[in-house]
């Protein structure tokens, strides 16, 4: 790594220790040793995915998103819904029941339904400052609405001040509850 560095003309860098201790860099850091400052230069950072370029190269649009954030993934959603419709039809062991099932419970997902809307309220929302707790309130309070009022983080308060004012917590259901 100090090679490479030295190649690139970073001399004071290449000095650096190779990589700190359990590559356990503080947070932030870009230059306390080799690995963190290489890791940080421009062509390593903007480096596309070989899974991004390959879906690319085949006409396939991809869009990341967030780790352990299923609500702004429509399609767990989806799944979610499909769950629960398969789960109220009747059981059977046999595997022609089991497929058609399948693709009853899949089928009972409506096209204009796709949760789309729920996924882009808690994008809203977060872009709004909501925390987790807060968008999933208000996801359910403004149910059916694409975007959020400017002024949601206030009425989470209010709603907040107003449950504790009787005792009583904010309800919250879970993010994954459809
Ligand atoms: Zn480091």
């Amino acid at each position: 790594m100090a090679q490479i560095l030295h190649e690139r003309g970073f001399e004071k860098e290449a000095k650096l220790r190779y990589e700190c201790k359990g590559f356990n860099c503080a947070p932030g850091a870009t230059s306390c040793c080799c690995r963190c400052f290489l890791f940080n230069q421009p062509d390593f950072v903007q480096v596309e995915s070989v899974f991004k370029t390959v879906c690319c190269a085949k006409g396939v649009q991809v869009l990341f998103l967030p780790k352990f954030h299923c609500e702004l993934n429509f399609i767990e959603q989806c799944w979610g819904r499909t769950k629960r419709v398969y789960h109220q039809l009747p059981a059977s062991t046999k595997e022609a029941d089991l497929e058609k099932n399948v693709v009853e419970a899949l089928s009972s997902v409506p096209l204009e339904l796709m949760y789309a809307t729920r996924s882009l309220r808690f994008i809203d929302a977060y872009q709004k400052g909501l925390d987790g707790k807060q968008a999933a309130w208000a996801a359910k309070k403004y149910h059916g609405h694409r975007i959020l009022p400017p002024s949601i983080l206030q009425e989470f308060y209010e709603a907040q001040a107003e449950a504790t004012h009787h005792c009583d917590s904010i309800q919250v259901s879970p993010i994954h509850s459809l």
